[in-house]
């Protein structure tokens, strides 16, 4: 059965295992999760309904996906925003992307009811060539790269695809964009809100580590003259060694943020909602991250890249964490997306009713793809849903700060690869 509202949320995936987390250390995480889960759902259930620019049609989904992360992004345990680790120049530079659909709703007989009605619409050859080249939905997406001091990355993103015609803005310019915007939609912050001495911390660490590989290389090619990128050591924020408590190891910290979201409206509201694109059911996914700790030349990871880290249309919503050039080479998330659609037929008359095509297509991406042929594998995980509500989240590392939620308010979180019970996602 379609489910109305879900929303999942995760705070980076990698090395977390349970020898590294303290029972405490652990509770605080979760309820982090949980907090950010609730924000998220009030909104589905329009308990605290915001939308304050109301201009596209995934409005209410797009008000619970931002709001869910600009809560993890201004919490300090994650890498993003407040929480965001160093480049190699001392410098914190943020990411962020969100995309949103509204889909049309299944009726009973199977057929999408938007869709059909929007074909009616229009003139006849029209609608004989959209009956061949079937029309979906389009999707609106926002993103921005390598911003500083900007307090809400995921907010810049939505502005981005709210009130530019772009797609993506970098650097300077980005920092400019959010300076022309109110400050009830982004807000700017100095330096000393992002520093914090345990990311510092991590850098002088892995600035170590990259001093020594090298002094090591150059003993052992004789070479003199190298450049930092053959040699350049950059760590992911939850890469940590065991038996060391993550709270205790500030160089071995966490992750990006993301959430994704389902939201159907409620079911007297259907008839109209062809004359209302506002009401349809919609897709939204959002991720931000501080990037890798030591990171530099202005790297980019896949979080603000559409397709890589983050992609939603009107069949399903992804948000991706992990060694993010992976997920770009990979377009990891576009590929769950398409696999989703066309291997496994999702959302056509044969693959409608498949509850698991999505965990298929994850499974495909997060074992398959990524892993490659297992020498440099892309860690990382993945949490997804489809317009039917269905649900999943994997990882190929041992652990990913996540969580869902559905629309009787059952809440649930996990860490630990080896915690999901049969019955779960
Ligand atoms: N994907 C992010 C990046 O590569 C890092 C992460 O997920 O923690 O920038």
């Amino acid at each position: 059965m379609t489910k109305r509202v879900v929303l999942a949320v995760h705070g980076g995936a990698g090395v977390i295992n349970r020898s590294q987390l303290t029972s405490e250390t652990e509770e605080i995480f979760r309820a982090a999760l949980r907090s950010a889960l609730s924000i998220g759902y009030e909104i589905l259930m329009e308990k605290s309904y915001k939308n304050h620019q109301c201009n596209l049609s995934a409005s209410i989904a797009a008000d619970a996906v931002e709001a869910a992360v600009r809560y993890l992004e201004d919490c300090p345990l994650f890498n993003a925003g407040a929480g965001s680790v160093f480049g190699n120049d001392g410098r914190i530079r943020m990411d962020a992307s969100i995309m949103i659909c509204s889909t049309a709703f299944n009726t009973a007989d199977g057929n999408v009811g938007g869709i059909e009605r929007d074909i009616a619409a229009i003139e006849t050859d029209k609608t004989i060539q959209m009956s061949r080249y079937p029309q979906t939905p389009q999707p609106q997406a926002g993103s921005v790269a390598g911003v500083e001091n900007v307090k809400n990355p995921i907010s810049l993103a939505r502005a981005v695809m709210e009130r530019t015609k772009h797609v993506m803005l970098i650097g300077k310019g980005a920092e400019e964009f959010a300076q022309s915007l109110p400050k009830e939609v982004v807000e700017t912050r100095r330096d000393d809100y992002f520093w914090t001495e345990r990311r510092w911390t991590q850098l002088i660490e892995v600035r170590k580590r990259e001093e020594q590989l090298q002094r090591q290389q150059q003993e052992g090619t004789g070479m003199a003259n190298f450049t930092p990128m053959q040699n350049m050591e950059v760590q992911l924020d939850h890469a940590s060694e065991a038996g060391q408590d993550i709270m205790d190891h500030d160089e071995q910290k966490f992750g990006t943020v993301g959430c994704v979201a389902l939201y159907i409206p409620v079911e007297k509201e259907r008839e109209t909602e062809f004359d209302n694109p506002l009401i349809r059911p919609q897709l939204a996914s959002a991720t931000s991250t501080g990037g890798m700790t030591n990171q530099r030349f202005n790297r980019v990871g896949d979080t603000p890249i559409i397709g890589a880290g983050t992609y939603a249309n009107h069949l399903c919503a992804i948000s991706c964490t992990g060694h993010g050039e992976h997920f770009i080479r990979n377009v990891a998330a576009h590929d769950i997306a398409k696999r989703l659609e066309y291997k496994h037929g999702y959302g056509s008359e044969e693959g409608k009713k498949d509850g698991s095509a999505l965990q298929k297509a994850v499974e495909e991406v997060i074992f398959g793809t990524l892993i490659g042929n297992g020498i440099d594998k892309g860690s990382g995980g993945v949490i997804a849903i489809d317009r039917d509500g269905n649900f999943t989240a994997e990882m190929n590392c041992p652990g990913m700060y996540h969580g869902w939620i559905y629309e009787d308010g059952e809440m649930k979180t996990r860490i630990f690869q080896d915690e999901r019970s049969h019955k779960e996602p």
